[in-house]
């Protein structure tokens, strides 16, 4: 590992500063001496390349975070295997194509723990990475996840590009999708648990069968996460970014109807796909460089509630 890398007085860019990666790390950028660049999809589609490359040229960016990305839960990507792929293939090609061209001094692209082999040993190392096959319902994505991590050591090997990659745990927070198609697990059962209570219903719904074991991560703990690596971490390997914070999905529906005060039953779908049966991340090498997570699972879920009553309800 390199030395540090200063943000005082950069450009930095944060592509997808809508999303709720990007919208965090942007809040965490507001507390650095740093000037913040973001284009909305009018002023820059990332899928097409002649755009990105005269938009980096014009605004010349010192540093970027590459938190921008088609993603969803284990239907969506299930359901849109061509744009999980190509959408974020044409992403992050084009944002690290243009970073090098540009001189961007430092980048630090994110992927996902999606990236590991279905059945790697837990928890998972980083050098788990292209042991075995990947989980099914999410390899459109992980392949292009993969892709990133290797664009950031090609340049690094070729051109010597300062170019880094975090891949954070299971993420959630104010700023998360809430819709029941496309959402992640955790959106998904505040915002059915919160139905039923104002419904009155007896039940509440889990997809599967309620065994696989999750980790989560607040996105403020994964936002300073990111900000602490582009300062301090400068080498080829990515880095994962997980809280050790693992619960089974039924546990994990539990706590959600308890902070959301419905007191109702929850059944199973079995009809509906578990995805990889665990997905723990062995996060040894960032606390090693220094860093730990701060938001406890039972307050962030209870943060992220109160998020989705003033947006939603
Ligand atoms: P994954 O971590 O890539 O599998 O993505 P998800 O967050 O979408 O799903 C995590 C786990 O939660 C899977 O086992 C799902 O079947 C389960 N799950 C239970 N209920 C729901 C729900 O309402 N929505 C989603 N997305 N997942 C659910």
């Amino acid at each position: 590992m390199k030395g540090e890398f200063s943000l005082e007085t950069k450009r930095v860019f944060v592509a997808g500063h809508r999303g709720m990666v990007g919208s965090a790390i942007v809040r965490r950028l507001a507390s650095e001496n740093c000037e913040i660049l973001t284009a909305g999809r009018d002023v820059m589609d990332l899928k097409d390349q002649a755009a990105v490359r005269a938009w980096f040229a014009a605004e010349k960016p010192d540093a970027v975070f590459l938190a921008a990305a088609k993603v969803g839960g284990i239907l969506a990507n299930d359901t849109y295997p061509a744009d999980f792929l190509y959408d974020n293939l044409m992403i992050e090609a084009n944002i690290i194509e243009a970073a090098y061209r540009t001189g961007v001094e430092k980048l630090m692209f994110l992927g996902s723990s999606c990236i590991y082999p279905r059945m790697a040993p837990q928890p998972m190392r980083e050098d788990a990475l292209l042991t075995g096959p990947l989980e099914p319902t999410n390899e459109w994505y992980a392949i292009a996840k993969i892709a990133g991590i290797k664009l950031c050591e090609a340049y690094r090997k070729q051109h010597g590009s300062d170019f880094i990659s975090g891949m954070p745990t299971n993420l959630y927070g104010p700023g998360d999708n809430f819709d029941l198609q496309s959402s992640h697990v955790l959106p998904a059962l505040i915002r059915k648990a919160h139905a039923a209570k104002v419904a009155g219903d007896s039940t509440v719904q889990v997809w599967g069968t309620g065994s696989p074991l999750r980790e989560f991560l607040h996105v403020d703990d994964c936002a300073d996460a990111c900000v602490f690596l582009m300062k301090n971490y400068s080498d080829a390997g990515h880095v994962n970014i997980g809280s050790g914070q693992e619960i089974s999905i039924l546990e994990l529906t539990r706590l959600v109807c308890e902070i959301v005060g419905f007191e109702g039953e929850i059944v199973t779908d079995p009809s509906k796909p578990d995805g990889t049966p665990r997905k723990l991340m062995d996060s040894g090498k960032l606390l090693g460089l220094g860093w730990k997570p701060a938001i406890e699972l039972r307050d962030g879920i209870a943060t992220t509630y109160r998020s989705f009553l003033a947006e939603y309800a």
